[in-house]
């Protein structure tokens, strides 16, 4: 047996650690188990094993493994693989790739937050062992404890392994997620310790509880349940039915498990109510889509990746439902891609009666509990699956994948920005393929620049589809010059006159209207009438957002909140009012114009519970509101039957956003938006109000012209020397005191333009310079597409190590954003 393990920890260091594997170990190690190790001072966490052997780290003190947590490891093969490769690619260690990847209930450590739940019983036939009794009695004297605090509490030491199993029973819960609705995971089965036939073990048995009414009337109550005496119909019977249907006391069970008639046993029951159902047949393909398909096919002969580049409606969806069959008729696994849940929520539904309990969904509203119940299944299961879920389902232990699908490639919340991994799941999801073996399919109506432009250079294979299905038309686009309407003073409100007059046409016929208002920079604000002071959060360098329900302000950085002042503070006059408009305000523009008309609302604010997407998407659905108001979130892959009507209330922000991205995103989402409209049987149309009609961007958008759009924007993105023609990396450096963040960063930029001249642009005071007290510089890097990117992320590093000689330097937060958005 080897005598060291290397570890990775929870924590963002760049190396991994070693740790002596204590001598008297009787159980072989492998790489990818959890084991307890202690670091720093009275801290332990749970740590992975990345490789064993027998060489002794020189230099410092060695210190011993606690304990083993599982037999078998918690990952599967590519994984540590693909974690060094994000960690690598991205600029940030392995231990902040294994945060982001494992549930909290996989990775407890002394500063994990412990919380009872209070719902739990201790099962008579499945007694608790007495340190898990020891630590319940701690955790009851106060809910909610660090295991730190726990170890203090009860005395006890070592606790990890005694938490792991009382995670299991469902005893505590970890971490600030704590379930809404307890359901069990688990369920107690029973079962007589002697087989079905043996009537002479039978006859004994009721010897033995001729005494014991209860035991008897349990046993009979067994019987009936189980079938027992007929042969070949044996059923098994969960504790709890048969608790119910005795009407007998759970310690008369406990009695008789005592005395060796029956015996307990566990049963998964799964959370995901995956009882076998019906698996539906998959449509048929049309001709078109057939085609589309066998490209696809045939580019993946060529190619690890193809872009599936679709008008909205042209029945993506339902290629990939083919795609997917044909890899888990061959076994193998599917990966499913979507930018936000507000689309597994419909897709669910879709895909459930496709592929029944092969679908496995994974999003970011399931408890702690649910996605440990989740990685569980994939790691004890090879069985071919497709797993549907959210950018940090890359993260799952996959036994074998044949085939990811990445819909809606185009999507920004596709990259995370904060915490480190800052990891593009898109990108990171070809890489992950390719360690399986297996294809990925990029798919969308509006491909990202970057996406096409690799297409283009034959680096993707490309599959177009440029028809709707059933060939109905894509949605007229109709632009309202907002500007002339405002000057001969037709608006209301926020509508104009052809918007109101089209919606008023679709409501009256029984149709539907979505109103799409963009977020950034619409948010309501407050400001003094009088002197135009504008109210900015204390911790950050930004404008506070208004939000009416509360009547509260609220920072959308720290998410700190603030009363309204009576009186403006700059200039004492009790003129403070609200201006601009959000969701929020639209709501109220169509209560006034279109009062009794059901309307809903999708954003930030309306879903944050759990069940709030499925509910607002469902109720639109089923035509019990009319109207549905929303930002980003209802532009994406939602596909709704009687929408005839779509607004954009403004497109100028979004075009005059300052960013070198502005324009393609803002036909993405106009694009998108309008691929709501009209989507099964009849033209729909979209309302564009605009102050700038004429613009080429508005021009693309109406003729739903892509390639006109694409072609303009490489043209600039060439001139400017921006990506695709360029990688950039942004680097950021933060600290409490702004001088000596100025200073540093001067020195920090100069240090890098030694090596990289010109490339580098900066430091500079990026658009909110200060979050959470900490002022920020950003940095940025532009290299060119034949610069080695290893080469420059050593030097990167170099420069770093060098800095670090001042010690002032320390005291700074500096990271990488590679390939930001
Ligand atoms: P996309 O993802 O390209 O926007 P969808 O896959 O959502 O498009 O398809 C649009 C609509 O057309 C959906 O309502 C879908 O059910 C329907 N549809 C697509 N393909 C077929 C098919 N082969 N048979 C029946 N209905 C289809
Ligand atoms: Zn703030
Ligand atoms: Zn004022």
């Amino acid at each position: 047996m080897n005598r060291f393990a290397d570890v990775v920890l929870p924590l963002p260091l760049y190396k991994y650690f070693t740790y002596r594997i204590p001598a008297d170990w009787q159980q072989p190690l492998s790489p990818g188990s959890r084991v307890v190790v202690p670091f720093g001072r009275k801290k332990y966490y749970t740590a992975i094993v990345v490789r064993l052997h027998d060489v002794t780290p020189q230099g410092y003190e060695v210190k011993e493994i606690l304990s083993l947590l599982d037999e078998r490891p918690v990952l599967r093969r590519p994984q540590l693989q693909f974690w060094e490769w994000i960690a690598d690619y991205y600029l940030c260690s392995v231990g902040d790739v294994y945060k982001a990847a494992l549930p909290s209930g996989l990775k407890l450590e002394s500063e994990t937050t412990v919380t009872l739940n209070t719902e739990f019983e201790e099962p008579d036939d499945d007694r608790l062992k007495e340190r898990e009794w020891m630590l319940l009695a701690a955790l009851s004297k106060k809910p909610r404890m660090t295991v730190q605090e726990l170890e203090k509490e009860s005395g006890m030491h070592n606790l990890l392994p005694t938490l792991r199993l009382l995670l299991e029973r469902e005893a505590v819960f970890v971490s600030e997620q704590i379930k809404a609705h307890y359901r069990p995971k688990t369920e107690t089965y029973v079962r007589l310790t002697f087989a079905p036939g043996d009537e002479a073990a039978l006859r004994h048995a009721f010897e033995r509880v001729k005494q014991a009414k209860k035991q008897e009337v349990m046993l009979l109550s067994f019987l009936d349940l189980s079938h027992f005496m007929q042969l070949g119909k044996l059923c098994e019977v969960s504790r709890k039915s048969l608790l119910d249907r005795s009407g007998v006391s759970s310690a008369v069970l406990g009695a008789m498990v005592e005395k060796g008639l029956f015996e307990t046993y566990k049963k998964e029951i799964s959370r995901f109510d995956t009882a076998t159902l019906p698996v539906g047949e998959i449509a048929p393909l049309s001709e078109l889509q057939q085609t589309a398909y066998r490209q696809i096919l045939d580019s993946f002969k060529e190619h690890a990746v193809t872009l599936l580049h679709g008008v909205t409606s042209s029945g993506k969806t339902e290629i990939y439902a083919h795609l997917i069959q044909r890899v888990l008729d061959g076994g193998r696994q599917v990966l499913y891609l979507v930018p936000e849940i507000a689309l597994t929520t419909q897709l669910t539904n879709r895909l459930r009666k496709m592929f029944g309990d092969k679908l496995v969904i994974y999003h970011s509203k399931f408890s702690d509990n649910e996605r440990v119940e989740i990685w569980n299944t994939l790691l004890n299961d090879r069985s071919p699956r497709l797993v549907l879920g959210v950018r940090s389902s890359i993260f799952l232990p996959f036994a074998d994948l044949g085939l990811v699908i990445v819909d809606e490639e185009h999507e920004t919340s596709y990259k995370q920005y904060d915490p480190a991994p800052r990891y593009h799941a898109r990108n990171a999801a070809i890489v992950l393929a390719s360690m399986h073996g297996a294809k990925t399919l990029l798919g969308t109506a509006t491909p990202a620049i970057e996406t096409y432009f690799n297409a283009r250079q034959g680096k993707y294979g490309l599959v177009e589809l440029k028809h709707r299905f059933n060939d109905v038309e894509l949605p007229q686009i109709i632009p309202v010059d907002v500007k002339e309407m405002r000057r001969k003073n037709r608006m209301q409100g926020n509508f104009t006159p052809e918007l109101i007059n089209r919606m008023q046409t679709a409501l009256q016929e029984g149709e539907q209207v979505i109103l799409f208002q963009n977020r950034r920079g619409f948010a309501p604000m407050v400001e003094c009438k009088q002197c135009a002071w504008v109210p900015k959060c204390e911790h950050c360098d930004v404008s506070l957002t208004y939000h009416k329900r509360y009547n509260q302000l609220t920072c959308h950085y720290c998410g700190y909140t603030y009363e309204i002042p009576k009186v403006c503070p700059a200039c004492g006059q009790p003129t403070i009012g609200v201006m601009g408009f959000g969701t929020e305000r639209i709501e109220e523009d169509i209560a006034r114009l279109f009062p009794g008309v059901p309307v809903s609302r999708m954003d930030l604010d309306t879903t944050r519970s759990r069940n709030a997407y499925e509910q607002i998407i469902d109720d639109f659905s089923k035509g019990k509101n009319k109207i549905l108001i929303g930002t980003q979130m209802i532009t994406k892959g939602l596909d709704f039957d009687h929408v005839s009507v779509v607004g954009i209330l403004s497109a100028d922000q979004m075009m005059n956003f300052p960013d070198f991205r502005a324009h393609e995103r803002a036909f993405q989402m106009m694009e998108q938006v309008s691929g709501r409209a009209g989507r099964k049987n009849r033209n729909g149309v979209v309302v564009l109000q605009t102050s700038d009609p004429s613009s080429p961007l508005i021009q693309q958008v109406m003729a739903h012209d892509y390639e006109g759009m694409y072609n303009r924007q490489l043209a600039e993105r060439k001139a400017f020397s921006y990506p695709p023609y360029t990688r950039l990396i942004y680097v950021y450096l933060k600290h409490r005191d702004e001088t000596l963040l100025q200073e540093l960063a001067v020195r920090y930029t100069t240090a890098l333009r030694e090596v990289f001249g010109a490339r580098v642009l900066g430091p500079d005071n990026p658009p909110v310079a200060r979050i959470q007290s900490l002022y920020i510089r950003k940095v940025m890097l532009k290299m060119e597409l034949a610069a080695s990117m290893s080469r420059v992320k050593e030097i990167l590093r170099q420069v770093y190590e060098n800095m670090l000689v001042d010690d002032r330097f320390k005291s700074l937060l500096l990271y990488y954003d590679v390939d930001p958005l």
